[in-house]
C-alpha cells in the first residue's frame, strides 16, 4: 500500500524554493523544524500521509524530505515531473520527449535524484495561464507514456485553474487513465460548472488551496463542495492547503498546515457539507486513488 490508514493532504510542498524568480525569500520553504513541529501536529490530529508534489525544478531535496518524515512518522509520497514553463530547468529544452520518459521512470523504479527514493506520483505537472507551452506539452507527453509503462497517478498544476479542460482534452486524446489523474487548484476557478465538466469526464479534481483566501473565500470552496455533493461526485475530490511559504506557518503567523481540520472542516460543517463526504476527500478518495491497481 501507498498510503497508510488515515487523513492525506494531497497536494503539499515539505520544501519547496522558488525564490530565484519571485525574488523573496519567504518563497524559499526550508524551515525544517517548524515544519517537523507542525507535521507531528498534524500526526496527533490523525493525518498520516502527505503527497510531496515537488519536483524539478522547484528546487526539490529528497532527503531532507525523509529526514522530515523520519522525524514525524508522517508517511511522505515524493514525486516526479517538471513543474509549469517558467520554472522548467532547461533540461526539458534540450532534451526529447523519450528522454524525459526515461528519466521519469528511472525516479520512479530506481529513485528519485540519485537516492533511493522511489518516486510514487507524477506531478506536480503544469500548464501556463490559459495556455500550454510547447515545453509543457512534452512534459505532459512523457508523463502520459510514464504513467502507461508504471501505472502510477498523474497530478496536475493549473494556473489559477486555468486550462483545466484542455488538460483533461490532451490526457483522453493520449489515452491515458483518467481515474488516475487529478486536476489541481480547481477551487481557484471558482466556477462550478467548471469543475462539474471536469468530474462529468472521469478524472480527480483538488481543492487544494484551502485557506488562501486572498485567491478565493473559504465559504465560496464550501459551496461549491456542496454542489458536488448534491450531484453525487463525492468519490472523486481530494483536499489540501499547497502550503509553499514561510508565512504560511504558524510560527510566522500563518494558519499553519491544521487549518483545514481545525477551521475549514468544522466551517465546511456548518454549511452544509455531510461528515461522510469530509470523510471520503480526506481518507477513503486518496486511498481509492493512491492505492488503485497496484499489486499487493
Ligand atoms: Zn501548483
Amino acid at each position: 500500500m501507498v498510503l497508510q490508514k488515515g487523513i492525506t493532504y494531497m497536494h503539499e510542498h515539505t520544501t519547496i524554493d522558488l525564490s530565484r524568480l519571485k525574488n523573496i525569500d519567504d518563497t524559499n520553504l526550508n524551515c525544517f523544524d517548524e515544519t517537523v513541529a507542525e507535521y507531528k501536529k498534524l500526526y496527533s490530529k490523525g493525518v498520516r500521509n502527505i503527497v510531496d508534489v515537488t519536483n524539478m525544478d522547484m528546487r526539490r531535496n529528497p532527503m531532507y524530505v525523509k529526514r522530515v518524515s523520519d522525524e514525524t512518522n508522517m508517511n511522505i509520497i515524493q514525486a516526479t515531473g517538471f513543474y509549469q514553463d517558467k520554472f522548467l530547468p532547461e533540461f526539458v529544452t534540450n532534451h526529447t520527449v523519450k528522454q524525459l520518459t526515461d528519466f521519469m521512470i528511472k525516479e520512479i523504479n530506481e529513485g528519485i535524484a540519485n537516492t533511493d527514493i522511489k518516486a510514487q506520483i507524477i506531478g506536480e505537472i503544469g500548464t501556463s495561464k490559459d495556455m500550454m507551452t510547447p515545453r509543457e506539452k512534452k512534459v505532459f507527453e512523457a508523463s502520459v507514456i510514464a504513467q502507461k509503462e508504471t501505472g502510477i497517478p498523474i497530478t496536475t498544476h493549473t494556473t489559477l485553474g486555468t486550462y483545466g479542460h484542455e488538460q483533461i482534452d490532451f490526457f483522453k486524446e493520449h489515452g491515458a487513465n483518467l481515474c488516475k489523474i487529478v486536476i489541481g487548484h480547481v477551487d481557484l476557478t471558482g466556477d462550478i460548472d467548471y469543475i462539474l465538466h471536469m468530474l462529468d469526464q472521469g478524472v480527480y479534481v483538488e481543492f487544494d488551496t484551502v485557506g488562501k483566501e486572498n485567491y478565493q473565500p473559504d465559504l465560496l470552496r464550501v459551496n461549491m463542495l456542496k454542489e458536488i455533493e448534491k450531484r453525487g461526485y463525492t468519490d472523486r475530490v481530494f483536499l489540501s492547503m499547497d502550503i509553499t511559504r514561510k508565512s504560511n506557518l504558524e510560527y510566522m503567523g500563518g494558519i499553519g498546515y491544521s487549518y483545514l481540520l481545525d477551521k475549514f472542516v468544522p466551517l465546511a460543517l456548518e454549511n452544509g457539507v455531510s461528515s461522510k463526504f469530509i470523510t471520503k476527500m480526506l481518507e477513503e478518495n486518496p486511498a481509492e486513488f493512491m492505492n488503485r491497481g497496484l499489486k499487493k
